[in-house]
């Protein structure tokens, strides 16, 4: 989903910027000034409630909106996205939506500030009121307006600048200009969206093997967990020491460590594409964990790929890889190769179920040759990559 809001002082031309946009991404449009407008012409029972309200150039309850917005969204859930235009207007009014869209896994994508200054405005919407018919397109009203634009509407800023996904445009200019700057400003914005893929599958189905490459060629970050954990005691870090004690215990590190140091690598904004966990979530509570570090950067996992590979096949590489440089302790007896198969298994099925329930798993044969594999990881990532633009 792309959700976009339009925001700016009455005038600035959010409706009338909105129709490129709706075109464009194949956006539910709503307006909650249209939508009351219409109330109050049909005299309904929300129409009489708002009417002298926004005869009076004030702001409607959070109570009304809300029911609008709500029931907005509830009927078009299968859309493509929302391009929310007059709302939020108030601080409270952005907490409101942001809980709205987690409701449906999603998130506002960007705020587009279309800014103007008040004397543009007010000419602007004399000029409208000319013809459009709007009984608050009148001076004393359109004063009001900008008054409950200043005061409530504006603090919403704070709250978009804050999580970092708002977007100002310069609104003075041609329908056209400020069309392009919006479009232009809105790609950036998109292609800087990372995608974000877990590598789920059992020891030895190749995710490491597949991965590494697949980072290189697509310029994603790979993060492996277990390479984390390494690299954390190679340079000596905060945690190196903690981190040895369990590992010479043969327990695995806590969560509070691992969830740091993911933290900090994630922190780094690395200038790619995006992540490719290897080794993580392993359990409901890393997967939970992983949403909450990837929704701080207002992102979050696009798609899972599954590596499938039957658990005789498994039994038999890992079995050769223990008599390899490669062999790691747990690859020496083939008790201990089916024991830690078992207990992935066990842990990790859940995980996949959490995945699936969002119809975020792709199955990979993982039994194919090396080259059909990897051709088949190629298309999947250059298919979403692809869905994520289109
Ligand atoms: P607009 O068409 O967006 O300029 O809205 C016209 C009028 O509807 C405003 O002046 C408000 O009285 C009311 N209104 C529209 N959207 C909202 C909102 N999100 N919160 C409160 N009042 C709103």
């Amino acid at each position: 989903m792309l959700n976009i809001a339009l925001f700016g002082a009455p005038g600035a031309g959010k409706g009338t910027q909105s129709s490129y946009l709706i075109n464009k991404y194949g956006l539910s449009y709503i307006s909650t000034g249209e939508i009351l407008r219409n109330e109050l012409k049909s005299n309904s029972k929300l129409g009489l409630e708002a009417k002298s309200i926004i005869e009076s150039g004030g702001l409607v309850s959070d109570e009304i909106i809300v029911q609008i917005i709500e029931k907005f969204m509830l009927e078009h859930q299968d859309s493509k996205g929302f391009l929310f235009d007059g709302f939020p207007r108030t601080y409270i009014q952005a907490y409101i939506l942001e809980g709205l869209l987690m409701k449906l896994h999603s998130s506002l994508f960007a705020l587009l500030n279309i800014n103007i200054d008040d004397n543009e405005a007010i000419k602007r919407l004399l000029l409208r009121g000319e013809n459009s018919g709007r009984a608050d397109d009148n001076l004393e009203v359109i004063q009001q307006r900008l008054l409950a634009y200043h005061e409530k509407t504006v603090p919403v800023l704070d709250f978009y600048k804050e999580k970092g996904n708002l977007v100002n445009i310069d609104g003075i200019g041609s329908i056209k200009d400020i069309q392009k700057r919006i479009s232009k400003s809105l790609e950036a914005s998109l292609s800087q969206q990372w995608m974000n893929i877990v590598l789920h599958g059992a020891p030895g189905s190749g995710r490491a093997t597949y991965g590494k490459r697949l980072a290189k060629e697509f310029n994603l970050e790979y993060i492996s967990t277990g390479d984390i954990l390494q690299d954390e005691i190679s340079a000596k870090g905060k945690y190196a020491s903690e981190i040895t004690q369990y590992m010479n215990k043969g327990t695995h590190v806590p969560d509070e460590i691992v969830v740091r140091l993911l933290e900090k690598r994630i922190a780094q904004k690395p200038k790619t594409n995006g992540f490719l966990f290897k080794g993580f979530p392993r359990t409901m509570i890393q997967a939970y964990i992983l949403d909450g570090l990837l929704r701080k950067h207002h992102t979050n996992i696009n798609t899972v790929i599954n590596f499938d590979v039957p658990s005789l096949e498994l039994i038999s590489r890992l079995e050769k890889r223990g008599k390899t440089k490669n062999a790691m302790p747990y690859d020496k007896s083939i008790e201990s190769i089916v024991n830690r198969l078992r207990e992935h298994d066990k842990k990790t099925s859940q995980v996949l179920n959490f995945y699936k329930k969002q119809n975020k798993v792709i199955d990979v044969d993982g039994t194919l040759s090396k080259d059909e594999t990897y051709q088949n990881l190629k298309n999947i990532i250059q298919q979403e990559l692809k869905r994520k633009r289109d």
